[in-house]
């Protein structure tokens, strides 16, 4: 199957991130375009792509720009933000479009700027990112110098000044208002929503527009194809491409740009060369690290928005991680909630308290000291902290942020499907996985499964 290529169009082209070169593949070449459209109707084309946020809640772009008041019902000064501050476990594929095409992403953070009324735009990178941020600070820089950002562009009359902002290392930084405390010179707590809506009460109090990198990659696309175009791609719904960075038991990992719908398992066997060592599936984080894992058995699902989250887990950043039968799901377990005890910001007691205490639990199982009754109780503990992993019923979480439940989901949803491995453990001391693939015991044989 070919990749459509709206993202990494320029994949086979050297030095992709030069000026030069991106301009002589068609970069900025939507600008003039934008400035002679009204900055509602560039709005309103961004709503028909029916483009949804790519950064993990998937909210429609286009109603979250008209949340922006522009004309007549703006008051303040509105700002852009970029969340690059691409933390979450398993996830690489923003990395992708600031090594290789930081000037898609300026470009597009330009028509988004016009489009929402925004002189002052910021692109928030996290701390670990040293060398996607050099890249992107000259790629900013030369952009001012050949006239595409700074005053009056292209004699449009639309000033912007863009800003790199580099982040300090803080997971929770990548929740929208902790990137804006944490872009104001603040320690990067969540803020409460409401009344904290970024579009109402946003950076310095003003109106703010939060997307994703990816996100705003496509704009260009949409603008030189029209909205319309973008939303034949993929499905309804669940428009257009989307980044799907594979890691774990593959034999090929990386960055695939796919349509939105994919099915998961041609996903692993088409682009990612199959399992590795011919070893045979056992499980897939579809969606970054906070997300639910399948089973195999369920892995013949396809990877969109509404598809993934009828199936009790969501596509989040589009982290896909693939475990293969030779992987301790206690491990697993406890590698997470080593990640969420140690990056929760403190401020909620449930989140503060109860990750640790479920890092503990799981540890106590891993040393060969687990209790059989430690299984419910870090259930028990899962459903205070994050609530029912049942999406169906909307967010039932107990806490400021969605770190919460980005803790609770994965941990409820691995002792739930692989309780006899967390059983066994707590019964026998030791994993009943054979790391030693060549040997297969009845219980870590996991059935194969193919593609329909
Ligand atoms: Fe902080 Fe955790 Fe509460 Fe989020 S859920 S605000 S990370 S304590």
């Amino acid at each position: 199957m070919a990749e459509i290529k709206i993202l990494m169009a320029k994949e086979n082209v050297k030095n992709s991130h030069q000026i030069d070169v991106a301009l002589a593949n068609g970069a900025y070449s939507n600008l003039e375009k934008a400035f002679k459209m009204k900055s509602v109707e560039i709005t309103e084309e961004v709503k028909k792509s029916g483009l949804r946020g790519r950064g993990g809640a998937g909210f429609p772009a286009g109603i979250k720009w008209s949340f922006m008041p522009t004309g007549d019902r703006k008051k303040k000064p509105n700002y852009v933000v970029i969340n690059a501050d691409e933390s979450e476990p398993g996830t690489f594929k923003d990395r992708w479009i600031l090594e290789r095409d930081p000037h898609l992403l300026i470009e597009g953070i330009v028509i988004t700027s016009y489009a929402v009324e925004s002189n002052t735009a910021y692109v928030y990178i996290r701390g670990e990112y040293v060398k996607q941020a050099k890249i992107l600070q000259k790629a900013i820089d030369e952009a001012y110098e050949k006239g595409f950002l700074g005053k009056n562009i292209l004699g449009s009359g639309f000033d912007l000044e863009l800003t790199l902002h580099r982040g300090a290392g803080a997971y929770v930084c990548g929740e929208e208002t902790a990137l804006l405390e944490s872009l104001e010179g603040k320690r990067g707590y969540p803020r409460i929503k409401p009344p904290y809506f970024p579009a109402a009460i946003g950076l310095f109090h003003c109106p703010t527009l939060v997307n994703n990198v990816e996100t705003i990659s496509n704009v260009p696309w949409i603008l030189e194809n029209g909205g319309e175009e973008f939303a034949k791609i993929g499905k309804p719904n669940n428009t257009g491409t989307k980044l799907l960075c594979v890691s774990g038991h593959v034999n090929f990992p990386g960055v695939y740009e796919v349509p939105l719908g994919i099915n998961l398992l041609t996903l692993l066997e088409t682009y990612c060369g199959g399992i590795r060592s011919r070893n045979k599936l056992k499980a897939v984080i579809p969606g970054g690290s906070s997300m639910p894992v399948l089973k195999a058995e369920e892995c013949n699902v396809e990877m969109d928005f509404d598809s993934l989250k009828k199936a009790g887990t969501g596509l989040g950043s589009g982290a896909v991680i693939v475990m293969d039968e030779t992987t301790c799901m206690v491990d697993v377990s406890l590698n997470l909630l080593k990640f969420y005890a140690h990056e929760s910001c403190g401020q909620c007691t449930p989140c503060r308290e109860g990750m640790p205490w479920m890092k503990r639990m799981v540890q106590r199982i891993k040393d060969g000291n687990g209790r059989p009754e430690d299984i419910p109780l870090i259930l028990n503990v899962a459903d205070y902290v994050g609530g029912d992993i049942d999406f169906s019923r909307g967010k039932l979480g107990k806490t400021i942020c969605a770190l919460g439940e980005a803790g609770s989901w994965p941990t409820i949803a691995l002792l739930n499907k692989f309780r006899e491995e967390f059983e066994y453990f707590c019964n026998n001391g030791k994993s009943m996985i054979n790391r030693d693939k060549s040997i297969k015991t009845p219980e870590n044989a996991v059935p194969e499964v193919v593609a329909t």
